[in-house]
């Protein structure tokens, strides 16, 4: 059996730069990265893509471009882990072992929690479409740009999901584009969310439902949507409160749907002995908030998506946390036994909101909702500069310095 100093599970934004940090700190460290796709994906460029205003190759870099250089890719998943013998199975059978494992593997759709939704999603007839699935960017594109006019639906899922700003932002993308090609005025927008509102943080929910009032932007909200009726074109809604359940909305007729489904921790995560277990966060892998460390198995952290931590999850957060969790790991080897860590996260995340095209504003904050503006000005204030950051700047940061360590 292969053993490493340190292996890293899930080759996306947490686990790529994870590793290039480590390899840059210590080259002599033999690095071994987990991850069966064949391409890396920039998700935040997601939106943009979908809503036809960038090409979809911004997008996507093969992943054998950014595995850090004198890093092993093994290009399998993993499928158990095994904490007490320090060692991780292979879909393929193989075990390896590890000194440290880092655990970065996202999260998983559930795209079973709306019934209908997958098959939807791969029938080209069915105007149904989600920017969080990476292999229907397409579809949402070519969607948009046949859409003549009538219903068109956005939801929302209850549960952690990540960039929580995503189902709404991109309503606003697609709203100017419809204004430009003069179809919004015979369409609706209607956005269905689970929650009384579309993002709930002090301060950011009024300019969201500022800039949704006047463009015009129907709130559905308390219903979640559970089903899709294909050969009806109707979604089915379920009430998530009493007031809601009186309203009698069962189902919507739609002309376009945006469905963001569920999301959960994957299934080695769920059914290992590494998850929290219990409250809010259950499913998802248990790691210290500050220093990402497992509070049992201290030679394993996590990060990402994946970590059940009381902050909104975004590739910001996971750049943040893959600096700690370096930090922690090289401190661990110097040290050569267990000791209080040096660094610690403060729960920074951001999550941009994109008021329409050529206006935004960050969402950031830390743990307890503090807020952590890296911009000037008014947090809650849309500005140019936090458009031009995450349409042209964030990207070419993201490709040539952040997944290459610096
Ligand atoms: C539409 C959209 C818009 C977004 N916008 C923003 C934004 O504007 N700003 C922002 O900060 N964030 C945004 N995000 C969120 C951000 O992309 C994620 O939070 C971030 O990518 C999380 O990084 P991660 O490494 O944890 O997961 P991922 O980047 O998803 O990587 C996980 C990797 O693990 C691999 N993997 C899975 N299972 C296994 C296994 N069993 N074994 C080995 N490998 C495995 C996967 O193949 C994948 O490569 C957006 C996301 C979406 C979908």
């Amino acid at each position: 059996m292969k053993v490493f100093d340190v292996v890293v599970v899930g080759g996306g934004t947490a686990g790529i730069t994870t590793a290039a940090r480590l390899k840059r700190a210590a080259g002599n460290l033999n690095i071994a990265v987990i991850e069966p796709s064949g391409n890396h994906f920039h998700q935040p460029s997601f939106t943009f893509i979908a809503a036809g205003l960038e090409q979809p190759q911004l997008g996507k870099r093969a992943m054998s471009e950014v595995i850090p250089t004198r890093c092993h890719w093994v290009r399998d998943a993993l499928t158990r882990v095994d904490a007490e013998n320090n060692t991780i199975q292979l879909s393929s059978g193989e075990f390896l072992g590890y000194r440290v494992l880092v655990l970065a593997p996202g999260l998983t759709l559930d795209v079973e929690s709306v019934s209908g939704l997958g098959e939807s999603l791969s029938d080209r007839n069915n105007p149904v479409c989600s920017i969080y699935d990476s292999s229907n960017l397409d579809k949402c594109r070519t969607l948009l740009s046949q859409f003549t006019g009538g219903l068109m639906l956005f939801s929302m899922p209850s549960g952690p999901i990540k960039c929580a700003s995503a189902p709404f932002k991109i309503i606003n993308l697609i709203d100017d584009q419809l204004r430009k090609s003069g179809v919004r005025e015979v369409s609706r927008i209607v956005f269905i969310t689970p929650y009384p509102g579309f993002f709930g943080l002090p301060g950011y929910e009024q300019t969201v439902v500022e800039n949704a009032k006047r463009r015009g932007i129907e709130l559905l909200q308390e219903h979640e949507v559970t089903k899709i009726d294909a050969r009806n074109r109707q979604v089915l809604l379920t009430p998530v409160s009493e007031i809601a359940a009186t309203r009698n909305i069962r189902n919507v007729r739609y002309d376009f749907a945006h469905i963001t489904p569920r999301m959960r921790a994957p299934s080695f995560i769920r059914e290992s002995q590494l998850h929290h277990g219990e409250g809010t966060q259950s499913d998802w892998l248990l790691v210290d908030p500050f220093t990402l460390q497992h509070p049992r198995f201290l030679n394993i952290f996590g990060l990402g998506d994946v970590a059940g931590l009381p902050t909104m999850k975004s590739a910001s957060a996971a750049i943040k946390q893959a600096e700690v969790v370096a930090l922690n790991i090289l401190s661990l080897f110097k040290a050569g036994k267990a000791h209080s860590l040096p660094a610690r996260y403060n729960g920074y995340t951001s999550c941009p909101l994109y008021l329409g095209i050529g206006k935004s504003l960050e969402a950031e904050i830390g743990y307890e909702g503090q807020l952590l503006p890296s911009l000037p000005g008014s947090p809650f204030s849309p500005s140019r500069v936090s458009w031009i950051l995450n349409r042209y700047i964030r990207p070419k940061i993201y490709w040539n310095k952040t997944l290459k360590g610096l």
